[in-house]
C-alpha cells in the first residue's frame, strides 16, 4: 500500500543548523497552502482509488497547524485515496507548539501517532541548537500527548552535538527512556557549511567529538535503548514491539509512497519526482493547476535495485536475497560478493543463508558498504 507523506515547511524560528525545506511561520501563507496541499491530493482522485495506509505529517513544524486543517487534510486524503481502517497518520510537532488540547484536538482529527521534536534533553544543548523548547517543556509535551490519548509517540534526539560529552549524550537518552516513548530516532548532527551554527561553534570555539566518541555513543545508546525494551530496527530508529513507524518502513523495504507539499519527493511505479521547492511557487502553481512536480526520473532497472538495497541494508533484518531475487532478477551475492566480501572480514557485515545485514559495528560504516550498490 501507498505511504501518503504532507509537507508542511513552516517554523516558528529557524534552528542554527536546520537544512530542511522551511521558512518562517506566516498564518496568511499557511492558510493558502494548506488550500493549494488540499487540491494537489484531490487532483490524486481517479475512477480507482489507490490503497494507503499511513500518512505522515512532516516539516518544518507541521504542529503549527490548525488541528481543523489537519483534519480537512486527512478527509483530502479520505476522498482520493481507499485509506486502511488501522491506517498510520504521524503528525511531526514541536515540544513548544503543543498543549494538551491542541494535541486533543489532533488525535479527534484523525491523528494517532507523535513524532515529537526533543533533540536533547539537556538546557546547554538546547540553547546551543538555538531551539525554541526547554527540557522541562519537552517533557511536558510528551505528558500532554498521553493525557490527549497518544499511545504512539516517539521522540527524536541528536547526538555528536558541539561540546558534547558521551555522558551528556546519554543523560538525554536516560531522561528518553523514563517517559517510556514507544519509538526513538536518533540522528547525529551534520554542520553544513552554511549554517549558522558552524559560525557559532567557531566563535565559542565549539568542537565536535572524536570519531571514536561518536562511536561509543551509538553503541552505548543501543545499548541503554535495547536494555529498556526499545529494540533497534533500522540505523537510526528503535521501537517497542510492534511500533515500529510503518511509513518510514516503505522507504526501507522498497515500497511507494506519494509526498504532498512543496519539495515533497513521491516514488511510484519505477518514477521518481520531487514538486516545486519554494513555498511561493507551489501554492501559485496548484492554484493555477500548473504542473507541481519537477525533476520526474524513470529509474532503471539497475537503479531501482540499487535502491532496494542501498535502503534495505539500513535496516537491521538487512536485505532478503530471495526477495530480490524474485523482484529483481538478481542474485545478489553473485553481482556484489567481491566488493562485499572485505566487508563481511572485517565484520561489518553479516550474510546468514539468503539474508545480508549490516552488524551494529558495521552501521557506523553503512555508508562505506552501501556504496558498492551505488
Ligand atoms: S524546527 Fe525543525 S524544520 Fe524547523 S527550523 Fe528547526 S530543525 Fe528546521
Amino acid at each position: 500500500m501507498l505511504g501518503l507523506y504532507v509537507h508542511v515547511p513552516f517554523c516558528s524560528a529557524i534552528c542554527n543548523y536546520c537544512n530542511f525545506n522551511r521558512g518562517l511561520f506566516d498564518a496568511d501563507v499557511k492558510a493558502r497552502y494548506v488550500d493549494a496541499l488540499i487540491s494537489e491530493i484531490g487532483h490524486q482522485k481517479s475512477e480507482i482509488s489507490p490503497s494507503a495506509d499511513t500518512i505522515f505529517f512532516g516539516g518544518g513544524t507541521p504542529s503549527l497547524l490548525e488541528p481543523d486543517e489537519i483534519a480537512r487534510i486527512i478527509a483530502a486524503c479520505e476522498s482520493a485515496f481507499d485509506l486502511a481502517a488501522d491506517r498510520e497518520v504521524t503528525l511531526e510537532a514541536n515540544p513548544e507548539s503543543v498543549t494538551e488540547a491542541r494535541l486533543a484536538a489532533y488525535r479527534r482529527a484523525g491523528v494517532n501517532r507523535l513524532s515529537v521534536g526533543v533533540q536533547s534533553f539537556r538546557e546547554d544543548e538546547l540553547r546551543r541548537l538555538s531551539r525554541l523548547h526547554s527540557a522541562d517543556r519537552a517533557r511536558a509535551a510528551f505528558g500532554e500527548a498521553r493525557a490527549a490519548g497518544f499511545d504512539n509517540i516517539s521522540l527524536d534526539l541528536m547526538m555528536w552535538l558541539p561540546s558534547q560529552q558521551i555522558s551528556e549524550w546519554l543523560e538525554s537518552i536516560d531522561a528518553a527512556i523514563a517517559l517510556g516513548p514507544e519509538h526513538l530516532s536518533l540522528y547525529m548532527l551534520e554542520v553544513y557549511p552554511n549554517a549558522p551554527l558552524k559560525d557559532d561553534m567557531a566563535r565559542a570555539q565549539w568542537s565536535q567529538a572524536p570519531d571514536d566518541d561518536v562511536a561509543a555513543m551509538y553503541m552505548a545508546a543501543m545499548a541503554r535503548l535495547e536494555a529498556a525494551g526499545l529494540v533497534q530496527y533500522e540505523i537510526s530508529n528503535v521501537a517497542r514491539p510492534g511500533r515500529q513507524s510503518r511509513h518510514n518502513l516503505k522507504y526501507w523495504t522498497d515500497g511507494e509512497w506519494l509526498g504532498f507539499g512543496c519539495g515533497a519527493h513521491s516514488t511510484r511505479a519505477g518514477v521518481r519526482w520531487k514538486n516545486v521547492s519554494s513555498t511561493a511557487e507551489y501554492i501559485e502553481q496548484a492554484q493555477r493547476g500548473g504542473a507541481l512536480a519537477t525533476d520526474v526520473r524513470h529509474l532503471t532497472p539497475d537503479e531501482q535495485l540499487g535502491d532496494a538495497l542501498f535502503t534495505g541494508l539500513r535496516l537491521v533484518d538487512g536485505i532478503d536475497g530471495n526477495a530480490i531475487q524474485t523482484r529483481y532478477g538478481v542474485d545478489v551475492w553473485r553481482r556484489f560478493g567481491p566488493d562485499l566480501e572485505p566487508f563481511l572480514e572485517a565484520g561489518c557485515l553479516r550474510r546468514d543463508g539468503h539474508r545480508l545485514s549490516l552488524t551494529r559495528q558495521g552501521m557506523l560504516l553503512a555508508h562505506e558498504v552501501m556504496a558498492v550498490f551505488v
